[in-house]
C-alpha cells in the first residue's frame, strides 16, 4: 500500500535502533525528524548511519529532517518538588531573578530575561501548552505578578507563551547556530526552523546552509509568522504547521481555520506543507486512534498536504510501529475516497521553465487519459516536485541515480522515490529499464500506458525536456 500523503516520524530514545528504524520504514515512514529540543546534534551521525543502513536494506529511500530548537520560552524548576499544583484564583509570580531550581508554590523562574519588558497588565500568559492560564496584574521591577485563571499541575521547564504573541525574540538562538553549523556537515536533507517570525530568520539560516542543497522548512508557530506568511513561503521550501505552540498563541479554536488558510497559501506558492502535532496523540499509549484523530489525519490527507508529522507518538510512544501503520491506512483510504478538489494547475498565469511545462503536461495528460503511471527520470528532483504541486490520481515514480535527490523527494506528495544504481544513456534502453522497475514494483502490467519524462542529456541537472508515452510490453527491442 502506497499512500500519497507522506509520514514524518520523530525519533526518540526508543526508536533509534537499527531494528526499529527498519520496521518504521517498512511500516511506511518517509521522513525521519530529529528534534534538537530533545536530541543532541552530536548523536545525529550515528542515527543517520543506522537510518542509511536500514534504508539500503529495504531499498526504500527516506529523508532526514533536523529540527532546530528555536527560542522557546520556558519556566524554570522547583526546589525539592517534582511539580506544583496551581489553584484557580491564587497568586503566582514569574521572576527572572530565580535560578533553575528556586521555584515553589508561589513563584518560579523563567528563561527569558526580558519578558517583563514585553508584556503589560491584563495580558494572558499560558504555561505547559496552554494547560495553565495566568493573567498579569502587576509588573514590579523584574517580577511579574499574576492571578491564576486556570489552574492545574505544573511540571518544571514547561513552555511559556503569551496569548496573541508579540514577544520580541529573534528566531535563531546561539544554540541553533552552533547546531546548524554541525548539522550541515552531516548528510541531511531538510532543516526545520522553529519560531520563525519573518523572512530574516530564514535568510540567516540560508547564510549558513548556503550551497549545501538542504531543504528549508519554516515552522509556523508564532502569530507574527501568520502576518508574514507570503514572504516566509518565498524564502523557504515549505512550511510546517506547528499546531502546538501556534495553538497556544492564537487560541486552539482558531487552528482549523488557520490550518486551512496556511495549506492554501503554501499551495498558492507551490511550496511544501506539513501538518504537525497531536495527530495521533492517544496512540502514545493506546493501540487504536480516537475517532477525532482519524478525522484529523484524514482531513489533512484530503486537503492535499505533503505530509503529516508524528511527534511524541513515535519519539516516546509505546506503539511507534502501529501508529505509523495506522496513519498510513487512514491516509490511503482518505485519498481513495475523497471527492475534494485540491488544485489542478501550478500557480501563476504561465509556465516559465521547460521542466515545469513537461511536468504539467505529464500530469494533466495522465489524469485525462488511461495512463497508469508516470516515471520521472530526474537528477535534481525538480520535475517530480512540479508534478507533485497539483492534485493527481496518477502515481509518480521518481527515479534517480543521485542519492541526495532520492531522499529529498521522499517528502513530496504522491511521488515515490526509486534510487537507481545506474541509468542507461541510450533512450530505448532507459525506457526498458524504467518499465522493468515499475513492473517489479507492481505499478504497471502488460498493456498499460506509462508516461516517461527525461532529458536529452540524462544525468545532467535541470535537463528534463522530453515526454514519452509507452505501452508496457510493446517497447522497441534493443
Ligand atoms: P515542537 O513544534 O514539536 O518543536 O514543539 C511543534 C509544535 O509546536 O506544534
Ligand atoms: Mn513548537
Amino acid at each position: 500500500m502506497r499512500k500519497k500523503t507522506k509520514i514524518i516520524a520523530t525519533l526518540g530514545p526508543s526508536t533509534t535502533s537499527p531494528k526499529i528504524l527498519t520496521e518504521l520504514i517498512a511500516a511506511g515512514t518517509d521522513v525521519f525528524r530529529l528534534n534538537l529540543s530533545h536530541a543532541k546534534i552530536e548523536d545525529a551521525k550515528g542515527i543517520i548511519n543506522n537510518l542509511k543502513a536500514s534504508s539500503a536494506k529495504l531499498k526504500r529511500p527516506v529523508a532526514i529532517l533536523i529540527d532546530l530548537q528555536g527560542h522557546k520560552i520556558r519556566i524554570k524548576g522547583f526546589s525539592n518538588k517534582q511539580f506544583i499544583d496551581l489553584k484557580s484564583n491564587q497568586n503566582f509570580i514569574l521572576d527572572n531573578a530565580l535560578k533553575d531550581y528556586e521555584g515553589d508554590d508561589s513563584k518560579v523562574g523563567i528563561t527569558y530575561k526580558d519578558l517583563h519588558k514585553n508584556i503589560k497588565i491584563n495580558d494572558e500568559i499560558l504555561l505547559s501548552d496552554g494547560l495553565i492560564k495566568l493573567k498579569i496584574n502587576r509588573i514590579k521591577s523584574n517580577k511579574i505578578h499574576t492571578t491564576v485563571l486556570r489552574g492545574g499541575r505544573l511540571l518544571p521547564f514547561q513552555g511559556l507563551n503569551k496569548k496573541g504573541g508579540g514577544l520580541s525574540l529573534k528566531g535563531l538562538t546561539k544554540k541553533d547556530i552552533a547546531d546548524l553549523k554541525k548539522a550541515i556537515k552531516l548528510d541531511i536533507d531538510y532543516i526545520a526552523v522553529s519560531f520563525v517570525r519573518n523572512k530574516d530568520d530564514l535568510i540567516a539560516v540560508k547564510k549558513i546552509t548556503d550551497k549545501k542543497n538542504i531543504g528549508l522548512i519554516a515552522k509556523i508557530e508564532r502569530n507574527e509568522a501568520l502576518e508574514n506568511i507570503d514572504s516566509i513561503l518565498e524564502h523557504s521550501d515549505g512550511i510546517l504547521i506547528a499546531r502546538g505552540d501556534l495553538g497556544v498563541e492564537i487560541g486552539i479554536e482558531l487552528l482549523p481555520a488557520v490550518q486551512d488558510e496556511l495549506i492554501g497559501k503554501a499551495m498558492d506558492h507551490d511550496k511544501l506543507v506539513i501538518v504537525a502535532t497531536q495527530m495521533m496523540e492517544s496512540m502514545k499509549t493506546n493501540r487504536v486512534p480516537t475517532r477525532a484523530e482519524v478525522f484529523d489525519v484524514s482531513n489533512a490527507a484530503c486537503s492535499g498536504v505533503d505530509a503529516i508529522m508524528l511527534s511524541a507518538e513515535t519519539a516516546v510512544g509505546e506503539h511507534p510501529i502501529e501508529v505509523v501503520q495506522e496513519a498510513c491506512r487512514i491516509c490511503d483510504i482518505a485519498e481513495k475516497t475523497s471527492t475534494k478538489k485540491i488544485k489542478t494547475t501550478n500557480s501563476g498565469d504561465s509556465f516559465h521553465k521547460i521542466d515545469q511545462i513537461i511536468a504539467m503536461s505529464a500530469v494533466y495528460g495522465a489524469d485525462k487519459s488511461n495512463v497508469k503511471a508516470i516515471a520521472a527520470l530526474t537528477e535534481t528532483g525538480s520535475t517530480p516536485l512540479w508534478m507533485s504541486r497539483i492534485q493527481s490520481l496518477i502515481p509518480i515514480y521518481a527515479m534517480t541515480v543521485n542519492e541526495k535527490t532520492s531522499r529529498r523527494i521522499c517528502l513530496y506528495r504522491g511521488v515515490y522515490s526509486i534510487r537507481l544504481d545506474k541509468i542507461e544513456h541510450d533512450h530505448a534502453r532507459a525506457n526498458k529499464q524504467v518499465i522493468k522497475l515499475m513492473e517489479k514494483q507492481g505499478a504497471v502490467k502488460k498493456g498499460d500506458l506509462v508516461i516517461i519524462t527525461k532529458g536529452d542529456l540524462m544525468g545532467t541537472s535541470g535537463g528534463t525536456n522530453a515526454l514519452k508515452i509507452v505501452k508496457v510490453g510493446k517497447l522497441l527491442e534493443v
